[in-house]
């Protein structure tokens, strides 16, 4: 977590899931309103940064988005990126079963490197649904369930729903911040109480 002028904190994601259900776009589309029909083998760029405000804290936050570019087909992924990163985004493409069914190797691979960082899933290619969808909505909500993990339809498309699924996720890193924060600082307050008992514990001693 960075303090900035500009923003209050800086925090990282990181979008996950197989290769081609549409996460460069997804990217593209929240942080320049792009969106390109090509499949853009992701060169040239790790991660791209966006500040927004936080729907309910009304915190001003940097998000660093990484993409994880070429290394899905061997989820060969760069562990240390789980390690980096506050939020995880895992994502599948509801007109491709596979993508859906591979998610349940995704979310080992992310409960193998991290415990707690919050996450949440995400079907894309809601555009494409009327004609093409092959994963209903109850198969993700339920998938999700099972993960208690939050569940999103959305679009880098036409961009329906992409600012929601960043700020909600945001929002979700953001409060576990603030906790792990106040946890620390209890832990603090124990230590200092512990001490200053010990003190005293001496000084009867000492009598
Ligand atoms: P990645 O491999 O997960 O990074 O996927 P890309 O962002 O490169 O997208 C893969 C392909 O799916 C490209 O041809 C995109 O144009 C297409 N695509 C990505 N997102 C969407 C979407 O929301 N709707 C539709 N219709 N196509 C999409
Ligand atoms: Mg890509």
């Amino acid at each position: 977590m960075q303090i900035n002028s500009d923003f209050e904190f800086q925090i990282k994601i990181v979008i996950i899931g197989d290769s081609g259900v549409g996460k460069t776009n997804f990217i593209f589309r929240f942080t320049e309103g792009r969106f390109s029909p090509l499949h853009v083998t992701t060169v040239g760029f790790d991660y791209k940064s966006k500040i927004i405000k936080l729907p309910t804290s009304k915190k001003k936050v940097k998000l660093q988005i990484w993409d994880t570019a070429g290394q899905e087909r061997y989820m060969a992924l760069n562990k240390n990126i789980f390690q980096k990163v506050q939020g995880i985004i895992i994502m599948y493409d509801l007109t491709n079963r596979a993508s859906f069914e591979n998610l349940n190797r995704w979310f080992t691979l992310v409960s193998q490197n991290v415990s707690n960082k919050p996450r949440i899933l995400v079907a894309n290619k809601l555009d494409l649904a009327e004609d093409s969808r092959i994963v209903t909505e109850d198969e993700g909500n339920k998938l999700a369930k099972e993960y208690h993990i939050p569940f999103f339809e959305g679009s880098g498309c036409s961009g329906q729903n992409v600012d929601k699924i960043f700020a909600h996720l945001s929002e979700m890193v953001y409060k576990n911040l603030i906790e792990e924060k106040e946890s620390v600082r209890s832990v603090n307050s124990t230590k200092r109480l512990d001490t200053k008992e010990e003190e005293v514990e001496k000084r009867r001693c000492c009598k």
